[in-house]
């Protein structure tokens, strides 16, 4: 590889196996002449394990240290290649780096992304849930599931909140969801639970019940919920409402989220009710 010009290099590095990174990384960490990461203990294991001994490695954090973006930006202005990089995975996805890249975009600064190990995407790509649309919500929290129907959902969940999130799950949408728990990936003891949430949750448990490392390590949960199925009569009603908060075309667009129903049968629905001046 040439030698490397100016910019900020986003470098995937694995996330569990080792071996999981890709030859230009390896290209681009060798030849960076700063090398910023998370935790400058946990990334020399990573740059030991490949003998590559950057000229400065350097913490950085976007939230606490606008000191230390303005060097980053200050030495990719004098002609610094800068690696950016974060305990695992791809850096900025729920990792640190957004305010940086902003800040070199800012400044008309070269961003260059060095793609490869994302948590997020291996657990999508082994779940077994649709993959044509997805959307991923980060680290996900028992409080916080307000999620699309017809779309699969992908997120980050903390060990301690695994038990927390299969039951508020299970509340809020029963077997309607169905879901896949993948955990440690790429590493030893990887693997996926499959089912609803109260099935995993079964599963989960009788496992733990054997082995209670089970419920530790790394996790991403990956789910899919099913468009909710109404009688016409409570259909109707529910169109009349989205209809009067938003009128008929976006009450259609609205519906069509949420329920799995024809867009011309909404649509004639819409403009029925539009019509009808019953409240
Ligand atoms: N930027 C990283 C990426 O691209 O995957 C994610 C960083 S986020 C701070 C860390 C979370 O990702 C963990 O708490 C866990 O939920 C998930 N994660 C990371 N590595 C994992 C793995 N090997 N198996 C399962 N989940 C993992």
């Amino acid at each position: 590889m040439a030698s490397l010009s100016f910019g900020l290099y986003l470098v995937a590095t694995p996330i569990g196996n080792l071996k999981d990174i890709t030859l230009r990384a390896l290209d681009v960490l060798r030849q960076a002449d700063i090398v910023a990461c998370e935790d400058t203990r946990t990334s020399r294991t990573l740059l030991n394990h490949y003998a590559i001994r950057p000229p400065r490695l350097m913490a950085y954090h976007d939230f606490s240290d606008e000191r230390q973006r303005q060097t980053v930006i200050q030495a990719i202005q004098g002609g610094a290649a800068v690696a950016l990089i974060s305990d695992a995975g791809t850096p900025l996805i729920a990792d640190p780096g957004y305010k940086l890249v902003q800040a070199c975009h800012d400044q008309g600064l070269p961003v260059i992304p060095i793609p490869g190990p994302c948590a997020a995407v291996a657990g999508l790509i082994m779940a077994g849930l649709p993959t044509n649309r997805f959307l991923f919500v980060g680290f996900i929290t028992p409080k916080d599931l307000d999620w699309p129907r017809e779309t699969t959902v992908v997120g980050y969940v903390s060990c301690h909140d695994i038990t927390k999130v299969l039951s508020a799950l299970q509340q809020r949408f029963g077997d309607q969801a169905q879901i896949a728990l993948c955990r440690e990936i790429t590493k030893l003891h990887e693997g996926t639970f499959r089912g609803t949430p109260q099935s995993v949750s079964e599963a989960l448990s009788l496992r733990a019940a054997q082995d209670p490392k089970i419920m530790g390590g790394e996790w991403v949960l990956v789910a899919h919920i099913a468009a909710q199925v109404l009688d016409p009569q409570t259909l109707e009603s529910e169109i009349k409402a989205l209809v009067q908060a938003h009128g008929v075309k976006q009450a259609v667009a609205l519906a069509q989220g949420l329920w799995d129903v024809p867009r011309k049968t909404l649509y004639a629905m819409a403009l029925k009710v539009a019509k009808d001046p019953s409240p």
